[in-house]
């Protein structure tokens, strides 16, 4: 037996039609650029994250630079993140010129810490990045009572989390910004990049337009030094298709995670998934920690299990930051975790025997 890490051959069998039928209208109209289907996948998605206005645009990674550059941020300014994250999250301050400053997670979410966050501020923040990371979402309430308290915007990463909520609320709509990604990989992919702003600020939406469409008001004026980061019509045809499914099978990813967690009870060396009871955690990902963490998951490899590390190195002790300084041990939780995390095979048509499989293989290799 083997079970991958993900497969959405199942997945693609229930939209296929649909898809085909939508890209070939694509294809005849030659509308491959904000088409028609476009725009109405973007006030679709904006409206199933509770907000009024969402812009499509080529990457999760970009969502967040224009996020960042709709707000202003630049050379000089900070921007706290925490370091347990894509490096994504990252690099899109840097794009703009600002700082970003690492700060540590809770031990149970594995989210940014509310207080680290506080006592990170300093007169040049500007803004802060929660993530809800592996799609349960950041103790928003708290990071939302600080930054207000310091004039500093809230930009969520929701790239893992589409439909997850904190507080009957849901995610997209608990800041002042939010960017989703639509890489294949992530809960709501596209058959390529892809990813979406949704705000209810009118103003930011406008800047984002105007940002991700080479600075543009109409077609011959250029208001600011704009980019070119727009969502295809052809990925908005997939996405739109896969919208309609999104509840059904975060629910169905849910159910998979209940039933990991079940079989996984017993095992006391290993630490499953903390889901704060208010909020909701879509399981983009499902990641345990265990000892001895390197040596398991080349083992699980052996017995054909596909599994990975999200992630082995925060950011700051990435090279690409050596430059900002950072040392060993200055985010110890954040530097443990890192060292112990494995995500296991999660997505909506694995099936029971699958758990199992990977739950009776990890089990008996630990
Ligand atoms: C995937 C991801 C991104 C980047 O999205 P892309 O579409 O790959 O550019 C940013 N942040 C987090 C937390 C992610 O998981």
């Amino acid at each position: 037996m083997s079970v991958k890490f993900i497969d959405f051959s199942e997945q693609y069998k229930l939209i296929k039609d649909e898809i085909d039928a939508g890209l070939k209208k694509v294809f005849e109209a030659g509308n491959f650029i904000m088409g028609e289907e476009a725009k109405n996948f973007e006030a679709s998605f904006a409206k199933y994250c509770d907000t009024k206005y969402g812009v499509g645009v080529n990457s999760g990674t970009d969502a967040l630079y224009l996020a960042l550059s709709a707000l202003d941020i630049t050379v000089g300014d900070e921007v706290i993140l925490p370091s347990y994250t894509f490096i994504a999250t990252a690099l899109c301050i840097s794009y703009t010129g600002a700082t970003p400053v690492f700060v540590e997670i809770e031990e149970g979410t594995y989210n940014i810490d509310p207080d680290a966050f506080k006592a990170a501020i300093t007169p040049k923040t500007k803004a802060v990045i929660p993530v809800h990371l592996y799609g349960q979402p950041a103790n928003m309430d708290d990071i939302n009572a600080v930054a207000r308290e310091h004039g500093i915007a809230v930009i969520e990463d929701a790239a893992q989390s589409h439909g997850a909520a904190y507080r009957g609320q849901k995610v997209g709509s608990l800041g002042d910004v939010a960017c989703f990604s639509f890489y294949p990989t992530k809960s709501l992919g596209a058959f390529g990049d892809g990813g979406m702003v949704v705000t209810n600020n009118e103003e930011i939406s406008q800047k984002v337009q105007m940002l991700r469409d080479y600075g543009r008001t109409n077609r011959y004026a250029h208001k600011i030094k704009g980019f070119n980061s727009r969502l295809d019509t052809v990925q908005a045809v997939v996405l739109a298709a896969k919208l309609k499914h999104l509840d059904q099978w975060n629910v169905m990813r849910a159910k998979h995670a209940a039933n990991y967690n079940a079989q996984l009870a017993g095992c006391t060396e290993l630490i499953a998934p903390t889901v704060m009871d208010d909020r909701t955690h879509v399981y983009q990902t499902y990641a345990v920690r265990l000892p001895n963490r390197d040596h398991v998951l080349e083992k699980m490899r052996q017995n054909n299990i596909g599994v990975l590390i999200h992630y082995p190195i925060p950011i700051h002790l990435q090279e690409a930051y050596a430059d900002a300084g950072y040392k060993p041990g200055d985010l110890p939780l954040s530097e443990k975790i890192a060292g112990e995390i494995m995500s296991l095979p999660m997505y909506p048509h694995m099936t029971e025997d699958d758990v199992t499989f990977v739950c009776d293989t990890l089990k008996r290799l630990i």
